[in-house]
């Protein structure tokens, strides 16, 4: 049977206690798969999340981290930080940060050691420019981050990597890839890591897609044999919109 994450990244969005309000009514939904649900909050919404969810089996965790254990590091929050909440996961390397706070391939690996490390599990961002798209890069342009990001990571804790494939171009944009294209890319990305690593690695990892899932395409997008779930921006910050995607998971789990 086909494992499902359905992740929502609320990026900067929702105070603390609007946080609290929605993961309490997020819990009173009693997903039947709430341990495949989880919502990706900002730092200042960790606790309230927790409080919100407490109970429900529903996941929650952070959406950027810094590498280094602790120091002079101004502004950013370290994986004993995270882990001593309890988060279950943390996003890593969203294009957003690539773009506009210089994540880079490099920062990106470390970032997956150090939550590999702490047993957070890391859901790792990667995806085309649409500009890339257009030349017809964009299979060679993923396989390098995936490569990169994976680099000197063993098979076992490779495995435990969410993988998120998401075409920039789609992002917030209202412009879905196709279920075919989502699928391609997603069947070409476990392909790399199969190849990097072996069969088994490679079928073991979930590969979420993310752009513009919303709950009219969700389904189409959710039954491709290499799509295990969504990582879900605009539509998780709706209940009603978030819970229809969670269900559409659930009824092809
Ligand atoms: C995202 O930010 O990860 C995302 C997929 O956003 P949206 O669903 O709004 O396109």
């Amino acid at each position: 049977m086909k494992k499902f994450l359905i992740a929502g990244n609320w990026k900067m969005n929702k105070l603390a206690s609007e946080a609290l309000d929605f993961c309490k009514e997020l819990a009173a939904q009693n997903l039947t798969n709430a341990k495949d649900v989880a919502v990706l909050v900002p730092f200042t919404d960790l606790k309230e999340t927790k409080e919100g969810l407490a109970g429900s089996g529903i996941g929650f965790g952070a959406q950027n981290v810094h590498f280094e254990e602790s120091g002079a590091f101004t502004g950013e929050v370290s994986v004993p930080m995270l882990k001593e909440i309890g988060v279950d996961y943390c996003v890593v390397g969203h294009s957003e940060r690539r773009e506009y706070f210089a994540e880079t391939d490099e920062t990106v690996n470390k970032k997956l050691i150090a939550l590999l490390n702490a047993g957070i599990t890391p859901i790792l961002c990667v995806g085309e420019s649409l500009e890339v798209r257009e030349q017809g890069g964009e299979q060679t342009f993923v396989a390098g981050q995936i490569l990169a990001d994976f680099a000197g990571i063993p098979a076992s804790e490779a495995a435990k990597i969410v993988v998120a494939y998401e075409p920039i171009w789609a992002i917030g944009t209202g412009k879905t890839a196709t279920p075919e294209q989502a699928e391609e890319m997603c069947a070409f990305i476990r392909g790399v890591l199969s190849g990097n690593y072996d069969n088994a690695t490679g079928d073991s990892i979930l590969i979420l897609y993310g752009g513009s899932m919303k709950p009219s395409n969700a389904k189409e997008l959710l039954e491709k044999p290499d799509i295990n779930g969504g990582l879900i921006g605009g539509a998780s910050l709706k209940i009603d919109d978030f819970t229809a995607i969670a269900n559409a998971a659930a009824e092809l789990g």
